[in-house]
């Protein structure tokens, strides 16, 4: 029997009020995670403050720089159906599509997407050795069965991956973090807020403790004219990646002006490497050109035993999906690419 207070908050201020009372307290917004976690003891909070009255959090707004804000309550369905999101950031509707279910979705918030917890089987496994659950005690998945697990920037003490598909759209858009706290204000760029795992798995990103994330800017480049999210997976719906790909390209012709490419499922957090993006500055769109910055981006990529098909499924998933962003209509439901 877990027993804990439960407090309904309704301004920003109050929910880091009391946060900053009780160590022991979590934020609880559409709890599709939180839920899941304390079922499995891997979480167990004193103190709920909800979060869902609070509704300065679920605007959607212009940045003021061309930009949009999205708030942290927003679900996850009304960000992604947003008719502003749509239209110019459909890259990110289409990431947020490819996650979950239409129920998750819907009770999932944008700020509750960032926090998510891996899906590392052992994790989950109280009998296991996890050193993300049980600082110390090891990593079962290095030699256990490592199929869902990282290629990219693991470590000796974990090799989980961070299950999000919204994140990926969001860290090939380039977006930016507001987060509020005990001092004050302060914004993290998408690329510095997850963490990869070093020696400290347990700390999945670099949001400090009393402090919450109220929005998400998006920049007013969309990348709205070419653009593809592929996600690839076991099974077809409710499953996570294996290898996701978000690409976003801004062309002159056949020329590329500008490119964005992160991936999903293979790494710590959502994997962009700036570099691969220069080299296809000024290149023409062909297989070749996209495959030269797939080996960029996969450059250093290890393997385990269950694992090592996912560097050439994410060499071709980076590949295809930088083709499919040059015919956007492959992105309609069903539709297949021309390739
Ligand atoms: Fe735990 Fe990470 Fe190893 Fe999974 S990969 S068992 S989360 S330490």
């Amino acid at each position: 029997m877990n027993s804990f207070s439960y407090l309904r908050v309704n301004s920003t201020r109050e929910a880091l009020n009391a946060v900053a009372a009780d160590s022991g307290a979590s934020f609880i917004a559409g709890g599709t995670n939180l839920i899941d976690l304390w079922k499995y003891d891997l979480s167990h909070p004193d103190l709920l403050i909800d979060l869902n009255q609070v509704d300065d959090l679920k605007a959607l707004k212009s940045t003021g720089t061309g930009g949009v804000r999205l708030g942290a309550l927003l679900s996850n369905a009304d960000t992604a159906y947003h008719p502003v999101i749509e239209s110019r950031y459909p890259l990110l509707s289409k990431a947020i599509l490819a996650g979950a279910s239409a129920q998750i979705r819907n009770m999932a918030t944008n700020g509750g997407n960032l926090l998510q917890r891996t899906r590392c089987y052992y994790f989950y496994d109280a009998n296991s050795p996890c050193n993300k659950r049980s600082p110390g005690s090891g990593c079962s998945a290095l030699k256990g069965y490592n199929r869902i697990h990282a290629i990219l920037g693991a470590s000796e003490e974990c090799i989980a991956v961070f299950p999000s598909d919204m994140c990926v759209g969001l860290a090939a858009l380039g977006a930016v973090i507001n987060i509020v706290g005990p001092n004050g204000d302060r914004r993290i760029p998408f690329a510095d807020f997850h963490r990869l795992p070093g020696d400290r798995p347990d700390i999945d990103n670099t949001l400090k403790k009393g402090e919450l994330i109220t929005s998400i800017d998006l920049p007013a480049k969309g990348f709205e004219k070419n653009y593809s999210y592929l996600k690839l997976r076991d099974r077809h719906s409710y499953a996570f990646a294996l290898v996701s790909v978000a690409t976003g390209l801004e062309l002159e012709g056949e020329i590329i002006k500008d490119a964005r490419i992160a991936l999903g499922g293979v790494s710590h957090k959502p994997w962009r490497v700036p570099e691969a993006e220069d080299l296809l500055r000024g290149k023409a769109v062909t297989p070749e050109n996209f495959a030269q910055a797939a080996d960029l981006i996969l450059q250093g990529a290890k393997g385990y035993k269950y694992n090592q098909f996912k560097i050439e499924l994410a060499k071709r998933a980076i590949v295809r999906n930088c083709m499919m962003a040059l015919d956007p209509s492959t992105q309609r439901p069903g539709a297949q690419p021309s390739l």
